[in-house]
């Protein structure tokens, strides 16, 4: 088979603007394979970002599991199916005490949506904290509280007066530097709050990522997320992690991104891997605030927690703990890691390497001493990997940061591949 040249243009025909691909021309894929995405030339590549597989593309025991219960059954979670009670008792077993109570649904974006109307429920507050160059989702509410200046260019014009931003705790570029910068920002944040309950508006709810993905994979400074946990909650707030991007063994924790802090939030948002790219997301809370939403009214979703995806959901968790794929994560990721470290020692271009386990971020400056970023660069390296067969996408507030999310299965052979070849096009000269 060979691409077909009409369909790019009637693919943008069909597309808003608002719905553009990394890539100028991107190429026109036809199968995954574990880390591997092959196009219709047969052409593979390296895929080194994905954005929902976590197991690996086209994984045969979800592929199985999908045509087997859709011949079976497919229906609402209204139902009293086996596998819908199954998949809320195993995340309630994988999340930490007193959290005990899921609901399903079908993305992330619902997942941040529905925490939010949780705690609006729970505190009876509207106003919730988010942090600056964030991302949490489409709709109407976490597109509210999706602050980040690439994802959402028209955050600041639109942001309705219930949310409150506090600084990305960047220890990289931000107001305070360095590992220890975490209780500096921790007192930033606390004067915010603090400030908003001596105004008459606490936040309901603070919603933050455990580890800053579409900031560029910033690992929190130390400190950081207990002092603000505790603010919230002296004020009556809720903490939500959104470990939408960075749970499920991601960071080589089992399970959770927030371990690595010492904090168990009052609300977790997840989807994406949860699924493994069939749309299932999840929030897990305390039964208590749970329970709140039946004051307000009910709550159900069609498709969410679909009998399809609870059996999808359930063979995620089996494969993962199988393949005990956060120890790969944690292993390949140190591997990746120290590579991509000994790259910012020979190119200047490079200025800092964040994120943690199969999370990394490339950092790209034009000069170490300004942090000028190298946003233009970031996109022309990613249409150079391209050519050289990794598929790799610009991130973080400015876009000049290398974003490294592969499938958890990303064998060490294929993280060299993606370095070796990063480190091919940093030799070009830039
Ligand atoms: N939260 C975070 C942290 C995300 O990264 C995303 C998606 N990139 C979302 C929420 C929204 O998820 P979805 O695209 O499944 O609606």
């Amino acid at each position: 088979p060979k691409p077909d040249p009409g369909l790019l243009g009637r693919r943008r025909a069909a597309f808003t603007s608002a719905q553009e691909s990394y890539y100028a021309e991107p190429p026109q894929v036809e199968r995954g394979w574990r880390e591997h995405l092959v196009d219709v030339r047969g052409r593979a590549y390296v895929d080194v970002v994905n954005n929902v597989t976590l197991l690996g593309h086209g994984h045969p025991r979800v592929a199985a599991a999908v045509a087997r219960q859709w011949r079976l059954l497919n229906t609402n979670s209204r139902f009293h199916v086996a596998a819908v009670t199954e998949l809320c008792e195993r995340l309630a077993a994988l999340a930490p005490d007193p959290l005990d109570t899921v609901l399903l649904v079908n993305s992330g974006s619902e997942a941040v949506d529905l925490a939010l109307r949780l705690a609006r429920a729970w505190t009876g507050r509207e106003d919730v904290a988010a942090l600056r160059e964030a991302y949490h989702g489409w709709t109407v509410a976490s597109d509210a509280v999706s602050t980040s200046a690439l994802d959402n260019p028209h955050a600041a014009a639109t942001r309705p007066p219930w949310v409150h931003l506090l600084d990305a705790p960047n220890a990289y570029r931000g107001r305070h530097r360095g590992p220890g910068s975490g209780a500096a920002y921790a007192r930033d944040a606390v004067q915010v709050l603090d400030g908003l309950a001596a105004a008459g508006r606490p936040p309901g709810a603070f919603v933050c990522e455990p580890l800053l993905g579409n900031a560029g994979g910033l690992v929190l400074p130390e400190g950081y997320l207990p002092a603000v946990y505790d603010a919230v909650r002296r004020h009556g707030g809720l903490c939500v992690a959104d470990e939408v991007q960075v749970g499920y063994g991601r960071t080589g924790r089992w399970f959770w991104a927030f371990e690595q802090h010492g904090v168990v939030p009052d609300v977790i948002t997840v989807a994406k891997a949860m699924g493994d790219g069939h749309p299932l997301g999840a929030v897990l809370t305390r039964r208590e605030v749970a329970e709140a939403l039946a004051r307000e009214g009910s709550f159900f979703s069609s498709a969410g927690g679909s009998t399809v995806s609870c059996v999808v959901g359930l063979t995620v968790l089996d494969v993962l703990e199988e393949e005990r794929l956060q120890d790969a994560a944690r292993d390949v990721g140190a591997h990746l890691r120290a590579r991509l470290e000994d790259l910012a020692r020979r190119h200047p271009l490079v200025g800092a390497v964040h994120g943690t386990g199969l999370y990394q971020g490339v950092e790209l400056v034009r000069d170490r001493a300004t942090l000028e970023p190298a946003s233009e660069e970031a996109y022309a390296v990613c249409e150079r990997l391209l050519e050289l067969g990794v598929v790799c996408q610009p991130a973080g507030d400015r876009g000049n940061v290398l974003k490294a999310k592969p499938p958890l299965c990303l064998s060490r052979k294929s993280a060299d591949a993606f370095v070796d070849r990063l480190d091919e096009v940093l030799r070009e000269g830039w």
